[in-house]
C-alpha cells in the first residue's frame, strides 16, 4: 500500500478544513410558475420542463 511520505501538519489540515463549506444547490426560477427550482430538473409546483408538461397531475373525479 501506498503511504504518505510525510505526516500532513495540524496547519496544512486545518487550512484544508476551514476552506471546506456547503454550496448552496444552483436555484432557478421556474418560467411558468416563478418558483425556486433546481435548474435543469422539472418543476415540482407545475411538472413543467422546457416548455412541456411532464408531470401530469391526476385529476380528482368526483
Ligand atoms: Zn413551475
Amino acid at each position: 500500500m501506498a503511504e504518505p511520505k510525510r505526516k500532513i501538519s495540524k496547519q496544512r489540515k486545518h487550512t484544508r478544513s476551514a476552506n471546506w463549506k456547503l454550496s448552496m444547490p444552483n436555484l432557478v426560477e421556474c418560467p411558468k410558475c416563478h418558483a425556486k427550482i433546481l435548474s435543469h430538473t422539472v418543476c415540482k409546483a407545475c411538472g413543467y420542463y422546457d416548455g412541456r408538461e411532464i408531470i401530469v397531475k391526476k385529476e380528482k373525479k368526483k
